[in-house]
């Protein structure tokens, strides 16, 4: 009976046949049988979106020192990118991104739907839009790189949204984004239960061949993929105490807290990096890195 069940088509590959694996949050949750990303039934209704402006509070919107560090390396790595000197954040948050490209000397844009997190970056004297990607208007080909960390996962629609990135970077531009992945090993572990999978805040999480589909029909040319990060506080509270109520904010306290423990000495770097390697190899990573080319 479950193949009866009404849903919207794939959000990443425009598959019509999936799977039901349960409910969460008011919402139906499917995986694709043909990309394996997951999905919810439908978009969400108006009134019951993310509350954005309650989403950036003063706590969040402060950020710990070594995101800083991994930021300035990201955007290091974009050197090769740098023709016009610009570069747009969606979704900024805190604008720390926004901060550290241009402490590295980038024009910096930023655009994100959190009235109070515009204001702070209004305050601080940033270039940045109020609203969502379709209702911005850059011009055509004006960016050498466009950036949207943890963004793919709540747009209703990502595809639209990719043609419009498309459309506002300069050919042989660069997409770089992160993204939850839907092979990961704490989904197989966790199930509904992973916390990441959060309708009506998280609509669909990305297989990387679903990503990738997408990205080519939105009109990317070269496309790259990593998978990174598992957090296993939350595997390990999971089997600790089954059906124990888990919030989001211990999730991204003992991410954060990982995070540093093992940013701080060289030696845990190593394992950290090895870990990643592993995880990149395997695909199995909780996070899905995206380098994607303008043609
Ligand atoms: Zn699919």
């Amino acid at each position: 009976m479950e193949s009866e069940r009404e849903h919207r088509n794939c959000p990443a590959c425009h598959g019509q046949d999936a799977r039901h694996i349960g409910a969460k949050g008011g919402f139906e949750i499917f995986v694709c049988r043909s990309c394996s990303s997951i999905f919810t039934d439908r978009v969400p209704e108006n009134d019951e979106q993310e509350d954005y402006d309650g989403y950036y509070s003063e706590a969040n919107l402060s950020v710990p020192p070594f995101i800083r560090t991994r930021l300035r390396e990201i955007i290091g790595g974009f050197e090769s990118y740098r023709k016009t000197n610009r570069i747009l954040d969606i979704g900024f948050g805190a604008g720390t991104l926004l901060e550290t490209a241009l402490e590295l000397g980038w024009e910096v844009w930023g655009l994100e739907v959190s009235k109070p997190a515009v204001d702070q970056a209004l305050a601080k004297g940033l270039n940045v839009f109020h609203g969502s990607i379709q209702e911005s208007d850059y011009q055509m080909h004006f960016f050498d790189v466009v950036t949207a960390s943890e963004i793919l996962e709540h747009l209703p629609e990502p595809e639209a949204d990719l043609k419009e990135i498309v459309r506002i970077l300069r050919p042989g531009g660069l997409f770089w984004g992160t993204t939850p992945s839907a092979r990961s090993i704490s989904f197989r572990l966790l199930g509904l239960d992973w916390s990441v999978l959060s309708p009506p805040e998280h609509i669909q999480l990305y297989s990387r061949d679903g990503a990738k589909l997408m990205l080519r029909n939105a009109g990317f040319g070269e496309i790259r993929f990593k998978t990174y990060g598992v957090n296993p506080a939350e595997i390990k509270n999971h089997y600790s105490k089954r059906g124990g109520d888990k919030n989001e904010f211990s999730r991204v306290c003992s991410a954060y807290e990982l995070n540093q423990s093992l940013t701080q000495s060289r030696a845990r770097r190593l394992v950290k990096d090895v870990l990643n390697e592993v995880l990149n190899i395997s695909h199995f990573g909780d996070s899905l890195k995206i380098f994607a080319e303008t043609k």
